[in-house]
Formats: structure tokens, C-alpha cells, sequence
């Protein structure tokens, strides 16, 4: 790096002193991290054994490779595969907390750092990426659909190939956090539908979202693409709550 830019860097650091994207602990000035060692070592990401559809972990079953999970043999979802990075654990949980419901973008820098170390392979040949929409009355409350944020962040490079309305929420339901089973399908039945502009038929659709728990978000979301003719939905969450799939 050059001189000049180094010292002006250097600069910014003592006039905005750099801190951990999670627990906003200050950090070393100059130093590259986004997360404090502490952070760092509390995030960890989702290894094999797979639920080849779901993703879950299945580390009951060290060296089986595609074994499905109980929840997608006895109701398989409609989407075509699920992914997430990392579990929904302290760390993370602080981080989807600040950009959620702070409209914190600071925490882009330690996201985008997560997204350069995972693997989307599995998600090239998608030819579109839609993110899970907001409400636009919940989208005006926060100012960012987290959804939409993460999309640009997993896919950079890709951007003319995210559709952040290609859905539409057009019923402001409650929060899934605070509903189980069964309720959770009914509050979102109708929920979602597709933007009139968009046709996906025989399309491959990458549906994008922040935290996979019992993945009924997603499922209500592929059915709209999938009764629309979309060839395949393939969902890409950035964490992965510890609950079994049961909860469909
Ligand atoms: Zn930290
Ligand atoms: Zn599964």
C-alpha cells in the first residue's frame, strides 16, 4: 500500500476508531479484522454431513453423505436445496440483530467477510437471486430489508441478477420467532406473492434470507415461485438456527 494512503488510513482509524462489527469492541487501529478474536472464535461454519435438501447438520452421522434429514423424508419441501454459512449463534445472532433492527450497516464489513469464506458454488448457475421480501410497511419502519443486503453481499459481481421485488409480502404478518408449528404455516398462508414483472418459468431461483430456523419462510416463498413455473429454487440463508426441520 502506499505511503499517503496507509498514513490516511492511519487517520481514520484514530478519528473513527475501528470496532468489532458484533460486540463493538474497539480493535487495534489498522488492524483488518471486522470481528474481535473473541467473535471470531464464536462463529462457526456448517460442516458435513448435510441434509442433502435442508442442509441441516447431521453430526450424528460422521462420514454419511446424503442421508435425509427425518423432517424432509417424511414432508420433502419444495424447494430443491438449502444452504446456510454459519449457526445462528451469539456472534451472528449479534450481528442479524444490528443490521435488522438497527439499519446498522456497519455490520456489512464483517458479513462481507463471512460471505468471501463461503463456498456458492452450489448457487452459479442460478439465474436469478431473489431475496424473502418485507413488508413495505415493515421495509419503511427499518429502512433496509436484510434480505436484500445479504443478497448483494453473497452475490457480488452478481447484481444485475437480484430482483429485490420479484416477490411481494403483501400481508404484514407477526414475527415467526414468536409462533411454533403449525401456526407458523397459517401466518404465513398467502403471505407472499410474485411481482407481476417477474416470470420465472424454467428458471433456476435463488431465494435469499437471513436465518433459516424451521425454513417455513422459504418454503412459503418457493411455493409462489414453483406454482409460477420456476424450474428450481435453490435458498441460500446466511445462519442456521439449531432446530431440527420438524417444525414445518
Ligand atoms: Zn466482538
Ligand atoms: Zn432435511
Amino acid at each position: 500500500m502506499k505511503v499517503l494512503a496507509k498514513m490516511k488510513m492511519g487517520c481514520m482509524d484514530l478519528l473513527f476508531p475501528p470496532v468489532c462489527g458484533s460486540c463493538g469492541v474497539r480493535l487495534a487501529v489498522g488492524s483488518p479484522a471486522k470481528l474481535c478474536p473473541d467473535c471470531t472464535s464464536n462463529i462457526r461454519f456448517l460442516r458435513e454431513p448435510l441434509c442433502p435438501i435442508c442442509g441441516m447438520e447431521q453430526l450424528d452421522r460422521p462420514g454419511g453423505h446424503g442421508h435425509l434429514c427425518g423432517a424432509c423424508l417424511t414432508t420433502p419441501p419444495s424447494y430443491d436445496l438449502a444452504r446456510s454459512l454459519v449457526r445462528y449463534e451469539t456472534a451472528v445472532r449479534q450481528l442479524v440483530h444490528k443490521l435488522k433492527f438497527g439499519g446498522d450497516t456497519s455490520v456489512a464489513g464483517a458479513l462481507a467477510d463471512l460471505a468471501l469464506r463461503a463456498d456458492l458454488s452450489l448457487f452459479a448457475d442460478c439465474h436469478v437471486i431473489v431475496p424473502v421480501p418485507l413488508h413495505r410497511l415493515r421495509l419503511r419502519g427499518r429502512g433496509l430489508n436484510q434480505a436484500a443486503v445479504l443478497a448483494r453481499l453473497f452475490f457480488a459481481g452478481r447484481e444485475r441478477t437480484i430482483l429485490p421485488d420479484g416477490l411481494i409480502r403483501v400481508r404484514n404478518t407477526v414475527a415467526q420467532t414468536e409462533l411454533r408449528g403449525i401456526d407458523r404455516r397459517k401466518n404465513l398462508k398467502n403471505a407472499f406473492r410474485l411481482n407481476r414483472s417477474f416470470q420465472p418459468d424454467r428458471s433456476i431461483v435463488c431465494l435469499v434470507d437471513d436465518v433459516f430456523t424451521t425454513g417455513t419462510t422459504v418454503e412459503a416463498c418457493s411455493r409462489v415461485l414453483k406454482n409460477h413455473g420456476a424450474r428450481e429454487v435453490r435458498v441460500i440463508t446466511l445462519a442456521r438456527a439449531s432446530m431440527t426441520g420438524g417444525g414445518r
